[in-house]
């Protein structure tokens, strides 16, 4: 019997391993353009650092991590989001004392223990950018952009970008009181999560999955957030800089968004065709985290965006036409001589050229065959003939002509003539 992937999971190879690649390409580009370092943490950390980032009466903690005892009785789960591991590594590594404002991104796997569906995964992946140590509206400005930015380039369009400030902590206890009051006549009609939610955490009936609880919440509502001056001044300046920088958005979809440590701006980017589950990325600003972890009182703010999900959103890009023939085959004419052709295989590697060549002592015929079968664009074929008079014929499959070289430069013709079809 064979074996296969586990539920939730998927194998990623071919076309859909080049798009990825495409894709991770294009956003660390990007990131660094805006001098973001990428940063890879592990994938297993304590349970502890998801309890006391990313909130204990959320549906991730109570229902959707992969948390197991190790050996030593310690409590470790497999990270179900990017932004807590980030915030560990930071402090643990004290770039808080070294760098004033740390700009970060991340690529990986993350993992969540729901039931398996349609879009959904148990191991999917996410990429996401974190600015530490600063509380001005420009770095949530700078965040937006490059996530609008990045989502373009990967060809999700058309967008629309969802901004709301839940506000400051006061605001957040004044809110939730006021949210508190007008749900409390309506209790009965809640479901039982959201009538426990009313004492811990009132915002998260905002985003019930119960319609019910969602409609009851919002009648009348135009925001939940009541923000004193300050907070206003931030969400104004962050508009002003995104309309500067021709990012279009819309404040007037009210939204809360469903971890503990958010405050201030939050936002959602949504491509259009995806549904319900229309959301690609989302972030926001989190001043508490780094404080609640054990480190200074610094202001953060920074977004996750979901691999999958973009890439069922993408419009056919540049990485996804079918790529034209790429590379070079060389054909052995005689046996005897596989040891020359496979230093000839590597001195094209060595130029930069995608080289194959035949390992299984295939006739000439069926190697010629398979180049053509592998989308090579040329073929030479190298034997005895080529070794005595020194030179070798090309031939390009995908003009259809040819021409003979001296062996002795091979590579280097090769890697000229055929730039940059035949680079990798
Ligand atoms: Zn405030
Ligand atoms: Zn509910």
């Amino acid at each position: 019997m064979t074996l296969q992937a586990l539920r939730g999971t998927t194998d990623l190879f071919g076309e859909a391993a080049r798009r990825w690649w495409a894709l991770e390409r294009t956003i660390r580009r990007l990131a660094r353009l805006s001098g973001y370092e990428e940063v890879r943490t592990p994938i297993l950390e304590e349970a502890a650092l998801f309890l006391r980032s990313v909130g204990e009466t959320t549906d991730i903690v109570q229902k959707e991590m992969f948390q197991f005892e190790d050996r030593g009785g310690h409590q470790i789960v497999l990270r179900p989001e990017g932004t807590a591991p980030i915030v560990r590594a930071y402090l643990e590594h004290h770039l808080d004392k070294t760098i004033g404002l740390a700009k970060l991104f991340y690529t990986g796997p993350m993992f969540r223990a729901e039931r398996p569906q349609a879009g959904r995964y148990r191991q999917f992946h996410q990429y996401g950018v974190e600015a530490i140590g600063s509380s001005s509206p420009w770095v949530d400005v700078e965040v937006i952009v490059l996530c609008q930015q990045m989502l373009r380039h990967c060809g999700v369009e058309p967008i629309r970008v969802w901004l709301t400030s839940m506000g400051c902590r006061d605001d957040q206890a004044r809110s939730a009181a006021q949210l508190r009051q007008r749900l409390a006549p309506h209790r009965d009609q809640l479901c039982k999560e959201c009538q426990a939610r009313m004492d811990k955490n009132v915002f998260r009936v905002l985003d019930c999955k119960h319609p019910t609880c969602r409609a009851i919440a919002w009648k009348d509502l135009h925001t939940p957030f009541v923000l004193c001056q300050a907070c206003r001044e931030h969400f104004d300046t962050v508009r002003r800089g995104l309309t500067a920088a021709q990012v279009g958005f819309d404040d007037t979809q009210v939204f809360a968004r469903g971890l503990d440590y958010y405050t201030r701006t939050v936002f959602e980017v949504r491509a259009e065709g995806l549904g319900a589950q229309d959301a690609v990325a989302a972030g926001g600003r989190y001043d508490h985290l780094v404080e609640e972890l054990g480190g200074p009182s610094v202001g953060a703010v920074g977004f996750a965006a979901g691999i999958e999900r973009i890439l069922l959103a993408a419009h056919p890009t540049v990485a996804d036409t079918p790529p034209s023939r790429q590379g070079v085959y060389l054909a052995i004419a005689q046996p005897g001589l596989v040891d020359q052709a496979f230093a000839l295989v590597q001195q094209l590697r060595h130029n930069g050229v995608l080289a194959r060549m035949d390992s299984d002592g295939k006739s000439l015929k069926a190697q010629l065959r398979e180049a053509d079968k592998m989308g090579c664009r040329a073929v030479a074929v190298f034997g005895e003939q080529e070794l005595q008079q020194g030179t070798i014929n090309v031939k390009d499959l995908e003009r259809g002509t040819q021409h003979t070289i001296p062996l002795e430069s091979f590579a280097a013709a090769l890697a000229k003539e055929l730039k940059p079809t035949c680079h990798v």
